[in-house]
């Protein structure tokens, strides 16, 4: 079973992957961090899509929140 929803995507401005985590930047205070290009900067385009996510799997995706 499949369950849409609204969700808040954050990409990279400079290679547009979706993977990026948050880090503390020091004096930036927090910054995005990109997995894809190494990108590292505050700003990344947010943007807003469907997502779809088989609800009987329960792995939950989330955009590495870490410390
Ligand atoms: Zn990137």
């Amino acid at each position: 079973m499949k369950k849409k929803y609204h969700k808040t995507v954050r990409k990279c401005p400079m290679c547009g992957s979706n993977d990026l985590y948050f880090e503390s930047g020091g004096i930036a205070g927090y910054v995005y961090h990109c997995n894809n290009c190494d990108y590292i900067g505050a700003f990344v385009v947010e943007e807003e899509i469907e997502w779809e996510e088989d609800v009987n799997e329960k792995h939950h995706r989330r955009f590495g929140r870490k410390k």
